[in-house]
């Protein structure tokens, strides 16, 4: 099959209209099915757990500006729409793109519970209050790169070990702007695929780090072979954010998978896994 279960409506509006642009782009692309992916923090359900990122000391302004004009959409809305897509005849799914933030397990899992999601992901793009992905220009001239990455790796891992989620989104986010540790990652690769495996979740390869300063998939092929090897399953991801960029680099990441020894990829239907032969 050929899916992609990672794409954002959050730069249009959540109307029918615009869904189904992604949906005929998705048909383009030769596309079994998709998944709609929203970020939590577009939706004022998410405010509370994450509210600390732009409040208090040391917020990065850059990041404040941003976080306090988000928050303005409603779940009920966005479901709704999607269920109505499905009504339709479109092979979608309802997804979910959930920031893990540590010490709010409780928060996020309630919130994942009040709704019927096909499948959720989990993603680290704050460390503290600190959106590395945000711009090389913010925080990344006073940061240590070595100890950015062990951060970062110690998040996803937390993240993975948590079971909130289905699968666990662009593993290593922490490469966009081709910052390069000089520490070995080994360990923190094996420690990752340990805990995906014991809580039974899913790795993610997205397309879209090819389109970014890094210009490589996430994540290294490195981190898929310990991961193929401890027995996750993945699923793929183009993480488009407007309806053009629906299945792009999606044959890039399945030959990726297809190099690190995967043939199956997972699909998800209320939080059901399945898994079927890569497409
Ligand atoms: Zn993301
Ligand atoms: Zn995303």
């Amino acid at each position: 099959m050929r899916v992609d279960y990672h794409m954002h409506l959050e730069t249009g509006p959540l109307t029918l209209e615009y869904l189904e642009r992604f949906w005929r782009q998705a048909q383009k692309a030769g596309l079994d099915e998709i998944g709609i992916s929203e970020h939590g923090h577009n939706y004022k359900q998410f405010r509370k757990t994450m509210e600390h990122l732009w409040t208090g000391q040391n917020t990065y302004p850059e990041v404040v500006q941003w976080l306090e004009k988000d928050f303005s959409r409603d779940l009920d809305e966005y479901v709704a729409l999607i269920q109505e897509g499905k009504k339709q005849g479109w092979s979608l799914k309802l997804g979910l793109e959930v920031d893990y933030i540590p010490g709010k397990e409780a928060e996020i899992a309630a919130l994942i519970d009040a709704y019927p999601w096909d499948y959720v992901l989990g993603s680290v793009h704050f460390l503290d209050k600190w959106a590395f992905d945000f711009s090389p220009e913010v925080g990344w001239p006073e940061k240590d790169v070595n100890s950015a990455y062990q951060a970062y790796f110690t998040a996803l891992t937390k993240a993975a070990a948590s079971g909130l989620f289905d699968s666990i989104t662009h593993p290593d986010l922490i490469k966009i702007f081709r910052h390069r540790p000089t520490i070995s990652l080994e360990p923190y690769y094996a420690e990752l695929a340990a805990a995906l495996a014991s809580s039974d979740t899913c790795v993610e390869i997205n397309a879209a780090g090819l389109r970014k300063p890094v210009g490589r998939i996430y994540p290294e092929p490195e981190l898929l072979v310990k991961c193929r090897e401890a027995g996750v399953p993945i699923t793929l991801a183009c993480d488009a954010h407007y309806p053009e960029d629906v299945g792009k680099g999606l044959d890039e990441a399945i030959e990726l998978a297809r190099s690190t020894g995967y043939t199956q990829v997972a699909i998800f239907t209320g939080r059901q896994r399945t898994l079927v032969p890569l497409g």
